[in-house]
C-alpha cells in the first residue's frame, strides 16, 4: 500500500490526524494500523463499522496496508441496507460493531483490533476485477475499496474502486487545488463515501497534510477547527451562510471546496462575501472518483463544476441517437469520462458493469451535462430524473432551479417533471421558502409571486406548471435531494 501512502517529507512525530478529541501523528496512526493489518491480513474481505471515529480511520488504513478490500459500513443503516452491504460484499470479518445484534453476532466494542466473524454469505460474487469479467474500460486489479453508492436513484450500488485509481485522483486533486502538506484540512463528513473516506481521509495521508475530522460537519465546529482547507457538502455550506459569525472565522482558510451535489449559486455567493472565499466546486461519482474541478488557479463559475481533472477525458452524447454533441455551452448531452480513476466495476454484476461502457469504452454516467467551449463543466442534472421532456423540448431541471433560488427569499427548490397527458412531462418545482409563504400570506399569492420572479429568467417552456411550498426537501445523509421521492423515475 505503499502506492497509495508513500514516505513523506514531513514531521512523523507531529500531530497529524485528529477525530473529534484522538489526536494521533502520522507514525502513531501507521503503528496502530499495522496491527489491525496483522489481524486482517488474509481476510477476502473486512467491513468496517464506518461511525466517524479514529478507530474507523485506524481500521480502514490497516486494511489499506494488508492489501485486504475494506467495505465501509454507515452506522446508522438499518438491519435491511447492512445485511446488504455484509451479504453482497462477502465480508468475513466485521470491525468494530456496537449493538449490531441483528447481526447474530456478539456485540463488540467499538475497537479496530476486535474482529468479528461473519455468518458466510451464500453469494458468488468476489472482490477482484477478474470476477467481473472485465468490461472493457475498467481499471484493472483487486479493489482497494468497496464503496456502496449513496442510493439516490436505487439500492446502493458496491464499487470496486482500485487503489491506483485513488492514487491517480488524489494526486490530480492536489494539483488542482494546491493542495501541500503545509495545509489543515478540517470536514466532518461520513466516512464510507469518497468525499469523505477517500478524499477526506487518505488525501491528507496521501498529501502529508494534517486532518481534523470534526465528527460532526457543524458550522461552529468548522470554524473551532482553524484549518486552510475545508470540505463540504452543499447542506453543509448552506447552514455555514446561516451562521455569518462562525462562516466570518473561516477568513483566514485558503480554500472552501463543496461537492457530492450541486452548489446552489446563492449559496456560492454568499459565502464568497462572508468568507472573501469563492468555494471550488468540483464533480464526480463513486464509479469514477472526482473527475472535473474548478482549480484555485482558475475561474470558479457559480453553477460550473470546473474542467476535467488531470488525464481525465469527458465527451458529451446525444442522449436518444448516441452523436457526439459539441462544447458550445448549450447543447445537453450525457456526460462520459475515460481516465485512470475508473472503477473495477460493480461488485457481482458484470452485467450491470458492462451496461456503464459504451461499445467504444467510455463510462456513461448517467448525468447530463453541459461543455462550454473553454472545457468548463456544468452538470444539468441525472438523466434519469432531471432531463424533463416538456411540450416537445428537452429542459434540464437544474436550470429551473437555478432560476427558482435566484429569488431572495427561496432557501431550497427541486424541479422534477411529473406525467403530463398533454406535455408527456410537467415541469413541477417543489420550494422551501418559509419566508415568502409566512406573515399570513397564501401560499396561491406566493406562488404568484415566483411565477412571476421566474417569467423574467426563464422562456415560457422552461417555466414550472405548478409550484409546491414544502416544509423540507427529502434528502439522503450526503444532502442529495431523493428526487424519486418526488416523482417516478423514467426509463429511457
Ligand atoms: P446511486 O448511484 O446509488 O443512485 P449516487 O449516484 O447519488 O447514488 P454517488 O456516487 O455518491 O451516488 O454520487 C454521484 C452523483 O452525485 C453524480 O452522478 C452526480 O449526479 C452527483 N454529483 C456529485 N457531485 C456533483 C456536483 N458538484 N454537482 C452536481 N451533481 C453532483
Ligand atoms: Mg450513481
Amino acid at each position: 500500500m505503499t502506492l497509495l501512502f508513500p514516505s513523506l517529507d514531513v514531521d512523523h512525530e507531529a500531530p497529524a490526524v485528529q477525530v473529534g478529541d484522538v489526536v494521533l501523528s502520522r507514525t502513531e496512526l501507521l503503528e496502530a494500523a499495522a496491527t489491525v493489518a496483522g489481524r486482517v491480513a488474509g481476510a477476502r474481505t473486512v467491513a468496517v463499522h464506518a461511525e466517524a471515529s479514529m478507530a474507523t480511520v485506524v481500521s480502514i488504513v490497516g486494511c489499506l496496508l494488508a492489501g485486504v478490500p475494506v467495505v465501509p459500513v454507515p452506522p446508522d443503516s438499518g438491519p435491511r441496507e447492512r445485511g446488504h452491504l455484509l451479504r453482497d460484499s462477502r465480508a468475513e470479518l466485521l470491525l468494530g460493531s456496537p449493538g449490531w445484534e441483528d447481526l447474530a453476532i456478539p456485540a463488540v466494542p467499538v475497537d479496530p483490533t476486535v474482529r468479528t466473524a461473519l455468518p458466510s454469505a451464500d453469494n458468488t460474487a468476489t472482490a477482484t476485477s477478474a470476477g467481473v469479467g472485465e468490461p472493457v474500460g475498467v481499471t484493472a486489479g483487486p479493489p482497494a475499496l468497496i464503496l456502496y453508492t449513496s442510493g439516490t436513484t436505487g439500492a446502493p450500488k458496491g464499487v470496486m474502486v482500485p487503489a491506483a485509481a485513488i492514487a491517480a485522483d488524489l494526486d490530480a486533486l492536489a494539483e488542482a487545488w494546491a493542495w501541500t502538506p503545509e495545509d489543515t484540512l478540517v470536514h466532518g463528513l461520513p466516512l464510507f463515501h469518497v468525499h469523505g473516506l477517500v478524499l477526506g481521509v487518505l488525501g491528507a495521508l496521501r498529501v502529508g497534510s494534517r486532518l481534523v475530522h470534526t465528527v460532526r460537519p457543524t458550522p461552529t465546529a468548522y470554524a473551532a477547527a482553524g484549518g486552510s482547507l475545508y470540505f463540504g457538502v452543499p447542506t453543509v455550506w448552506s447552514r455555514v451562510c446561516d451562521d455569518p459569525v462562525s462562516a466570518r472565522a473561516l477568513a483566514s482558510a485558503r480554500l472552501l471546496v463543496s461537492g457530492s451535489a450541486p452548489l446552489p449559486a446563492p449559496i456560492l455567493h454568499r459565502l464568497a462575501t462572508l468568507t472573501g472565499l469563492p468555494p471550488i466546486e468540483r464533480y464526480g461519482m463513486t464509479e469514477t472518483l472526482i473527475t472535473t474541478s474548478s482549480r484555485v488557479d482558475g475561474e470558479r463559475r457559480a453553477g460550473w463544476v470546473g474542467p476535467p481533472l488531470k488525464d481525465i477525458r469527458t465527451r458529451l452524447v446525444d442522449d436518444e441517437t448516441g452523436a457526439p454533441l459539441p462544447s458550445d455551452g448549450q447543447s445537453i448531452g450525457e456526460l462520459q469520462v475515460q481516465g485512470p480513476t475508473l472503477y473495477g466495476g460493480y461488485l457481482g454484476s458484470p452485467e450491470v458493469t458492462a451496461d456503464t461502457f459504451t461499445a467504444d469504452g467510455w463510462f456513461r454516467t448517467g448525468d447530463a451535462a453541459v461543455i462550454a467551449p473553454d472545457g468548463h463543466h456544468r452538470i444539468v442534472g441525472r438523466r434519469s430524473t432531471d432531463l424533463i421532456k416538456s411540450g416537445g423540448y428537452r429542459v434540464g431541471a437544474g436550470e429551473v432551479e437555478a432560476a427558482i433560488l435566484a429569488h431572495p427569499q427561496v432557501r431550497e427548490a427541486a424541479v422534477v417533471g411529473l406525467p403530463d397527458d398533454d406535455l408527456g412531462q410537467r415541469i413541477t418545482a417543489f420550494v422551501v421558502a418559509p419566508d415568502l409563504i409566512g406573515g399570513g400570506r397564501n401560499t396561491g399569492s406566493a406562488a404568484g409571486d415566483l411565477t412571476d420572479f421566474v417569467a423574467r429568467e426563464l422562456s415560457v417552456h422552461k417555466r414550472p406548471r405548478e409550484i409546491h411550498f414544502v416544509a423540507e426537501l427529502p434528502r439522503n445523509p450526503m444532502g442529495k435531494v431523493r428526487k424519486s421521492a418526488l416523482a417516478p423515475p423514467v426509463t429511457r
